[in-house]
């Protein structure tokens, strides 16, 4: 009987040890303040908003594309509204469109159009990977971020001092054959996209070329703070990341999209990596709502990402993914490190995000 009670009283206090314990991850969850440092939320409706006030998140959302003014300025008649009706927590990027490239005033346009988007409240300014990846030149050669047609731009944006999120090239998987890559995301993508495969198409530029230009631009532009999307198209491998990260000073990445390539990686090896450059890496999903979404289902499952990517990094509990075979591990980070990624670094690289 005395052994029954006392393997009752070990259960109960079992119990209550891991309620206290989901509840103080729990408690950290909604009591520090975080951002989500890359969305894309293509409609008015505000529901998107309420559900990261009450998960005590802000939001940045991100105008991509470059192929049409048209689009582009659909996205920002979204990001204004938002913005002006929740001013503490809807922030934007603009982009600038390609049309009438290799016109004379085409980069005066661009320049003109991005000085009336910050006064707008743009905070920042995105390149997508159609640069580099889609439009050509008269001679149908690739334009790349290194064209010289861009400097003067860059250097309109480093004056102003605003960042640029840059997204140039893809993951890695994406030049490898199905087969070889890593996550299951990227080979279900690619095995439905023959035609952004590049493994498929040996006459487009190389990864190498890709991320050889972004570097590039790093250095010829000491002075403009890029924020490299997905972890700047170096997620398969966290030393090549530092790499770059160490060499360039001007350079953060966001973890948008990315988050399962770490969770493939060698854990030791990402946490002490996340640890190192605490300062350098910021927190996004790259989750992305529009008009005719249903609300409930998205709000629902930006939500769940938020929560499973807080597990992640915040505890060190054995996890599965649909984008992993496998188990893997949460990185248990220390507070001090949880509030730089979700917060601190944002506001630092976005300084447009209000503290
Ligand atoms: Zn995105």
């Amino acid at each position: 009987m005395k052994k029954l009670l006392m393997c009752f009283c070990w259960a109960l206090s079992l119990a209550a040890g891991i309620f206290l314990q989901n509840c103080q991850q729990k408690l950290d969850f909604y009591s520090i303040p975080k951002i989500d440092a890359h969305v894309h939320i293509r409609t008015a409706d505000s529901a998107i908003i309420q559900q990261a006030i009450q998960d005590y998140f802000r939001l940045f959302t991100i105008a991509t594309r470059s192929a049409s003014q048209e689009n582009i300025d659909r996205q920002l008649h979204f990001s204004n509204i938002l913005n002006q009706r929740f001013p503490e927590t809807l922030f934007y990027a603009t982009t600038f469109s390609m049309e009438n490239w290799g016109q004379p005033d085409w980069q005066e346009k661009v320049i003109q159009r991005l000085k009336q988007d910050f006064q707008n409240g743009a905070i920042a300014v995105k390149v997508w990977k159609d640069i580099g990846m889609t439009f050509r030149d008269a001679d149908s050669n690739f334009i790349m971020i290194t064209h010289p047609s861009f400097a003067p731009i860059l250097d309109f944006i480093a004056s102003q001092k605003k960042p640029l999120v840059a997204h140039l090239g893809e993951p890695r998987n994406c030049w490898l054959p199905l087969d070889s890559m890593t996550v299951n995301n990227d080979r279900n993508y690619f095995a439905r996209h023959p035609e952004y495969h590049m493994y498929l198409h040996p006459d487009y530029p190389s990864y190498s070329d890709q991320i050889d230009a972004r570097d590039e631009m790093l250095a010829r532009h000491p002075n403009l703070r890029v924020i490299g999307a997905h972890l700047g198209s170096l997620e398969w491998n966290v030393d090549e990341l530092a790499k770059r990260l160490d060499k360039f000073p001007n350079f953060a990445v966001d973890m948008s999209a990315r988050i399962c390539h770490f969770q493939v990686q060698d854990r030791e090896k990402v946490r002490n990596f996340i640890i190192k450059y605490q300062d350098r890496l910021l927190y996004g999903t790259d989750d992305g709502v529009n008009e005719n979404d249903n609300m409930e289902k998205a709000c629902q499952q930006l939500h769940q990402t938020w929560l499973d990517d807080w597990d992640y990094f915040s505890t060190d509990k054995e996890m599965t993914s649909s984008k992993v075979n496998g188990y893997f591990k949460g990185l248990k980070l220390d507070i001090n490190v949880l509030r730089k990624i979700y917060y601190e670094n944002a506001v630092a690289w976005l300084p447009g995000i209000k503290k």
